[in-house]
């Protein structure tokens, strides 16, 4: 886990700002409406000559409704990228609890929303959180890839129908397929078309599933040195995080890797 607290290196205001602008848009400003170059500055804002749109270097990215100062902003957006915790978080920006779950949840909802198929050779498992009235979590991993997917369930009674759902969602025909010796897993390859291996744990057999494992021990963690715990209802947008952290680490490098995937995105919708 990287613990880079370079606080002395938020960019100031107006650095903040030519960022925003050139990740937005790009050498030269546009109207966000209609496109055309034809735009006018007027003070902090722009006005388009063509559609007669103002706008600002905001206002039409999901940033528009920002109320804290875009230095607070940033250093929210910093500790969120290098998983400062919720509570390390709230003294270092001086803001409450609630605020900062409120701007984690922002920037959490901006990410990547889609899920890779996996293929080759996975390793498959579950597990469980919440308790007795809890869920259970599968979550497949592309061995000797960053790739992984996940499946939620409303309950935690895993049956085969979830482990094929998951299978006929996640993964390619013709994958190798290992998971652990559990009753839902057996004869799986009949459900969908993968070539299957079984672990027994009670014969100490672990290693075919030993990757995903591991990644269950790493996001129990992550949850609970970041968030503390985690609600049922939250849990799916927490995985959703934790999977985009692994999948792809170079959004999480600073708050302008994160804006530059996130505003970009935004604008050529
Ligand atoms: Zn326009």
């Amino acid at each position: 886990m990287r613990r880079m607290y370079k606080l002395n290196q938020i960019p100031s205001e107006a650095q903040i700002k030519k960022h925003i602008r050139s990740i937005v848009f790009g050498e030269n400003m546009f109207c966000p409406k209609c496109k055309t170059r034809n735009v006018v500055k007027q003070n902090e804002r722009f006005w388009c000559r063509k559609c007669r749109t103002r706008f600002s270097l905001l206002s039409h990215t999901w940033l528009s409704n920002v109320k804290v100062p875009l230095q607070t902003l940033w250093l929210i957006l910093w500790c969120w990228t290098q998983q400062v915790p919720v509570k390390q978080t709230g003294k270092l920006t001086q803001l409450s609890l609630p605020t900062i779950y409120h701007w984690f949840s922002v920037f959490r909802s901006h990410l990547p929303k889609d899920q890779e198929t996996l293929e080759h050779l996975v390793q498959l498992d579950e597990a469980y959180f919440g308790g007795r009235n809890g869920r259970a979590l599968f979550l497949g991993k592309q061995v000797g890839s960053r790739k992984l997917a996940y499946q939620i369930l409303s309950h935690n009674h895993p049956c085969r129908e979830h482990a094929w759902k998951f299978l006929h969602t996640y993964v390619a025909s013709e994958t190798v397929l290992n998971t652990d010796g559990a009753g839902i897993y057996e004869h799986i390859n009949n459900w969908w078309p993968v070539y299957h291996n079984r672990d027994i744990h009670k014969k100490f057999e672990f290693a075919r599933t030993s990757e995903v494992e591991g990644i269950f021990g790493v996001l129990r963690t992550f949850i609970r040195r970041m968030y503390h715990h985690v609600s049922c209802d939250k849990l799916p947008e927490l995985v959703r995080e934790f999977c985009v952290r692994f999948s792809h680490p170079e959004m999480f490098d600073s708050p302008y890797e994160y804006l530059l995937i996130t505003l970009r995105l935004a604008t050529t919708r």
